[in-house]
């Protein structure tokens, strides 16, 4: 099964709200013949063009390839959200790898906000960027926990942009009872993901990147250099950045037993005016809650509901899209009973067991980053910011994010997924029952 074409048409975005409002640009070609540069970058999502971009700046010649088109995948589907911090918490990184450690990846992950934000402006990429994400409580005994947390970010990391929510408070911001209180973040944000890429794309373009499109690579030849195959053309380069996430495959086999694919489902309703969109969520941030299988949410622009969440295990996205996410959309917002659903879509995406991203150097000269775990907007962006300074020789960001030590999904490619099957039965079995 490949996840680059079970889902999907060649060359096409998904029938998603980000693609009806893309922002216009040129179509890149389809590489034909033979190219040569210092750097062959496989997959434009924010993972490959942050790095082409970063490395077209530093004076390197770059070639992307691009199996669909830019930001066709995770990075022009997801929920937007630009998380602080890692996926995991910073008490459980200082645990698994003490403060300091901890205190490295908080700082990475911290720059990675501010990386986006440059980029947004300094490219002026037009991506609806604002400020905010609040995480809500589904069960009344998780709130201690998560008012502790912000209380011990504020303390240890200095990090004054979190607040508490009560349940009043968090009834005031989200339309719904089903929360019992939560931390508002607004050092936190969220975007059009999709129009971020594209931007991207064009400022990556505009730097001297080469980028081609419907470029499917289909071998790779890693000698003292590395040569990258497609159908109608080959690159040769000095370095190879591996920037395919949740549709590598069988690509590369050392990140596949590292990185599993994973789909999520997100559904954008009718235009809902801006009264009942603002009594859905009172103030332009998003939202995600506590419950094992994510739900997150937003207001889009144009006061639509885009709520994602759902849960399905198999390769092959549900026959209705639509039927999985207006479940656990109407158990947070009865109130949007009978309301139009005009888009709904799904993607693909990288997790890895620790849920920590994978900073792989696969021989002295090659790369491979992804696995951000649904944590990616930030971390993907920041991780080709790394990698490209990382081949300019300063490596310690790398080499802190390479240091997680992570694990192999037991079984190995081919029976990692029944293991991981069960491990999300149980956890959404939980939810359902409350413990
Ligand atoms: C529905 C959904 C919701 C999400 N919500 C959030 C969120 O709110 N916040 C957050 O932080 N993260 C979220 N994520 C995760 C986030 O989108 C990803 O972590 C991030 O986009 C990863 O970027 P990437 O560039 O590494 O991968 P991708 O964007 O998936 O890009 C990989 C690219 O590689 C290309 N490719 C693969 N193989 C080849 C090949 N052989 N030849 C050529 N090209 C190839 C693919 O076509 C694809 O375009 C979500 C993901 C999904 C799917």
């Amino acid at each position: 099964m490949n996840l680059l074409h079970e889902n999907d048409r060649l060359g096409q975005y998904p029938d998603s709200w980000y693609a009806a409002t893309a922002n216009n640009i040129a179509e890149f070609p389809t590489l034909k013949g033979a190219e040569r540069a210092d750097v062959c970058i496989i997959g434009a999502g924010f993972t490959g063009l942050s790095s082409a971009l970063h490395l077209a700046k530093a004076g390197f010649s770059v070639v992307l390839l691009e199996a669909h088109r830019v930001g066709w995948g995770a990075s022009g589907r997801n929920g937007g959200q630009l998380g602080s911090g890692q996926r995991r918490e910073q008490d459980e990184l200082e645990k698994m790898l003490g403060f300091a450690h901890a205190k490295r990846l908080w700082d990475i992950a911290e720059e990675s906000k501010a990386t986006l934000r440059e980029l947004v402006a300094e490219h002026n990429i037009q991506c609806d960027l604002r400020d905010g994400v609040a995480h809500t409580d589904w069960h009344a005994s998780g709130v201690p926990d998560q008012h502790a947390y912000a209380e011990k970010l504020q303390r240890d990391y200095g990090y004054s942009k979190i607040s508490t929510l009560d349940k009043a408070q968090v009834r005031e911001l989200v339309g719904s009872d089903a929360y019992h209180g939560g931390t508002l973040d607004m050092g936190a944000g969220h975007i059009h993901p999709l129009n971020f890429a594209l931007g991207l794309a064009e400022a990556a373009h505009a730097a001297g990147v080469k980028i081609y499109e419907r470029s499917e690579v289909l071998r790779i030849e890693s000698n003292e250099a590395h040569k990258a195959s497609t159908s109608d053309g080959y690159v040769n380069a000095a370095h190879l950045i591996y920037a395919c996430n949740g549709y590598l495959g069988h690509l590369e086999g050392k990140v596949a037993a590292k990185v599993m694919p994973i789909n999520n489902f997100i559904v954008a309703t009718e235009p809902l005016g801006q009264e009942m969109a603002e009594s859905l969520i009172s103030r332009d941030v998003a939202i995600a809650d506590s419950k094992f299988v994510v739900n997150y949410f937003r207001r889009s622009a144009d006061n639509r509901m885009l709520f994602g969440g759902g849960e399905t295990y198999g390769y092959r996205f549900p026959r209705d899209i639509r039927a999985t996410v207006s479940k656990p959309m109407l158990e947070v917002y009865p109130q949007l009973k009978g309301v139009k659903l005009d888009y709904a879509w799904g993607g693909t995406l990288g997790i890895t067991i620790n849920r920590m991203p994978s900073f792989m150097r696969l021989s002295p000269t090659s790369y491979s980053l992804s696995g951000y775990s649904g944590h990616g907007v930030g971390m993907a962006t920041m991780a080709g910011k790394i990698v490209a300074r990382t081949i300019q020789g300063q490596a310690e960001q790398f080499d802190t994010m390479a240091a997680v030590p992570a694990p192999s999904f037991p079984g190995g490619v081919h029976l990692r997924w029944p293991g991981l099957v069960m491990a999300m039965t149980w956890y959404s079995l939980r939810d359902r029952l409350g413990f």
